[in-house]
């Protein structure tokens, strides 16, 4: 039997919710394994309720703690008793960036069955792979408050981005490598250089020179704004885009909206070179509106356990509960958010007993 060591962090609001019927289809395959494969789950409790306790969302350690596991499987943060900035960065921000999960990949699946937002004659022959930069950029955290600046002594903010060679080539070399193992074999990437006129304009040029590397791939240049519009008005164009981390960021919940949802798209957080675990998360946030109410849709983070099994390397398992979840929404066991009546339970059940067909 193959152990695997899942480190499992539900967090707030309905990543409780979604994770126990993500790890209710996790425990159905390991039984149905025959002795193939188990999976041995820590659970941690880091999240809002644990930073209004300790004042930190997770423990000193906590990131050298992920170390020792295979992969993560994380639910949601974000709590209204604690500023969005401090939960974010104490925890996923925290985990994604101290364990160089530098790569970040969000499919968006057009699933049969549901209302689509999109006006196309076929969304489900769509097949966009949105790959995020997940280490720098936007998100680098640097900056500062209070910097009196002005003459009339209102405040003055600063966030910068940072943008590296080295980090803007790792991604858009990884995206190309993924391009090569797709239908279409295209590479969209998305700047705003004409404004931005340092770290994306560099974003541009190191995408232009290991474009030449691959010739076998077709290769478009957007700025974000008009790219928003290129995902309503031209689907058709669209297969794997890559993008800034706050781009990438945006550009996956219209995606995921368009496509029905935000509650139906997953995410990987991969940590390429193998050293530390990947971790792996639904898109969406912890949806205060409707937690407790088990309502939420746990496709995102479902399909995101899909993507988990895919980097244990069990593809066949992953195979399964992609064509579960299909199989479910066709069948019009679908939750509120894309259209139906069914409960956070009732989806997972329908999903687990499509898993056997
Ligand atoms: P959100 O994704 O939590 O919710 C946006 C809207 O989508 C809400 O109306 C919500 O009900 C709906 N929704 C989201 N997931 C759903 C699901 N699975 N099923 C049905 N409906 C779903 O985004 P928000 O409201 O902007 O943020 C809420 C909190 O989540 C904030 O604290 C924010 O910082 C945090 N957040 C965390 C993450 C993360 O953990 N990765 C991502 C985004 C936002
Ligand atoms: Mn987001």
């Amino acid at each position: 039997t193959k152990a695997f060591k899942l480190a499992v962090i539900p967090g707030d609001g309905i990543g409780k919710e979604v994770i126990a019927a993500g790890m209710k289809v996790l425990t159905y395959l390991e039984e149905q394994s025959d002795g193939k494969f188990k999976f041995e789950s820590d659970y941690f409790n880091w999240g809002s309720d644990y930073y209004l306790e300790h004042g930190s969302m997770i423990p000193k350690n906590g990131v050298e703690t992920l170390k020792d596991y295979d992969a993560i499987y994380f639910g949601a943060v974000g709590d209204p008793r604690v500023p969005d900035h401090v939960s974010l960065w104490g925890l996923r921000i925290a985990i994604c960036q101290g364990l160089d999960q530098w790569a970040n990949i969000r499919p968006v699946e057009f699933l049969p069955g549901i209302n689509h937002r999109i006006a196309h004659p076929d969304p489900e022959s769509l097949n966009w792979i949105l790959v995020r930069e997940n280490s720098e950029g936007e998100y680098s955290g640097i900056g500062g408050r209070n910097f009196s600046a002005r003459p009339d002594e209102r405040e003055v903010a600063i966030q910068s981005s940072i943008f590296t060679e080295h980090g803007c080539e790792r991604i858009i070399r990884f995206a190309f490598d993924l391009a090569r193992t797709r239908k279409r074999k295209k590479v969209t990437s998305v700047t705003k250089s004409n404004a931005q006129q340092y770290g994306m304009v560099l974003w541009d040029e190191v995408f232009q020179r290991v474009s030449k590397e691959y010739p076998d791939v077709e290769t478009d240049q957007w700025l974000v704004d008009a790219m928003a519009a290129q995902f309503v008005l031209n689907p058709d164009d669209l297969e794997v885009v890559v993008a800034s981390n706050l781009f990438a960021d945006i550009l996956s919940d219209l995606g995921s909206a368009l496509a029905g949802s935000l509650g139906i798209a997953s995410s990987a957080n991969l940590q390429i070179d193998k050293r530390f675990p990947s971790m792996f998360e639904s898109v969406h946030g912890s949806a205060p509106d409707i937690a407790g109410k088990g309502v939420a849709n746990p496709i995102g983070t479902i399909a995101s356990a899909a993507l988990m099994l895919e980097d244990l390397g069990l593809q066949e398992e992953a195979n399964k509960v992609h064509e579960a979840i299909r199989r479910t929404t066709a069948q019009g066991i679908i939750t509120r958010d894309i259209g139906g009546t069914s409960n956070t339970e009732e989806i997972t059940n329908a999903i687990i007993k499509n898993l056997t067909l």
